[in-house]
């Protein structure tokens, strides 16, 4: 139960952002409730590894309540926030009001197409680990993609290297290893006699 003399804080989201803010007041005379409509974080910088099969989910996501147990004043929510009551103070949630006093909102942000929602099917985002195990599965199935996933330069480079230095999704043999250097395959070749030719022994 909480007591209504210590100041309540919702937290919305538990990215870095909310960890970090989380962690920090934690350390105050308050009451602490982190909502979150999964029950594990991500680390994101990592989703190109488990979307191009160099690492598992669960080496990359933590649960929650497990990163932030050592904070007794801090309660952990698996619900999703729908709304807000700014001026009663209320955040709503599939299955509860919550009552605040101080609300930090940190909840992320999702991939932009530009106006161009039709992409996504053809260029998936990469924020959750089911975006990367989608795309780990897309990766698998065609070997090399043409639709490459549009996420981004720094992404999309670290994608596409961390592809090309694991030959064993393109050939289970480790004898062959694929040349670095090697650009997307042309579109008039087939996908086989395009790695083949690029397949060094
Ligand atoms: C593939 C990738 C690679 C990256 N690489 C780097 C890097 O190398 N260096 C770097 O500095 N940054 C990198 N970033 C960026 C960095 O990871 C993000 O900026 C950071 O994780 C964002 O943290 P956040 O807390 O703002 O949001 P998030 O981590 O997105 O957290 C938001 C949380 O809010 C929750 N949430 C959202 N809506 C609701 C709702 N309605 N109800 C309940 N919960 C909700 C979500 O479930 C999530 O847990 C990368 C990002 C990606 C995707």
């Amino acid at each position: 139960m909480t007591n209504k003399s210590i100041p309540r804080v919702v937290i919305v989201g538990s990215g870095f952002a909310g960890l970090t803010a989380a962690r920090r007041i934690a350390r105050l005379p308050v009451h602490v409730t982190v909502v979150d409509r999964k029950n594990h974080h991500t680390f994101q910088p990592l989703l190109y590894q488990v979307a191009t099969a160099g690492l598992s989910p669960g080496e990359i996501a933590a649960p929650i309540r497990w990163i932030l147990r050592s904070h007794s004043n801090v309660q952990v929510l698996l619900e999703e926030v729908l709304d807000f009551n700014l001026e009663q103070k209320k955040v709503l949630t599939k299955e509860q009001v919550l009552d605040y006093d101080f609300l930090i909102i940190a909840s992320g942000a999702t991939h932009a197409y530009f106006g161009h929602e039709e992409w996504e099917p053809l260029a998936p985002g990469l924020k959750t680990i089911e975006d990367a195990l989608e795309i780990r599965r897309r990766v698998l199935l065609a070997c090399w993609p043409s639709n490459w996933p549009n996420v981004g330069t720094s992404v999309g480079t670290s994608i596409r290297t961390s592809i090309r230095i694991r030959p064993r999704m393109a050939n289970p043999d480790p004898r062959y290893s694929l040349r670095s250097s090697e650009a997307d395959p042309p579109a008039s070749n087939s996908r086989e006699r395009w790695l083949r030719s690029r397949v060094t022994h």
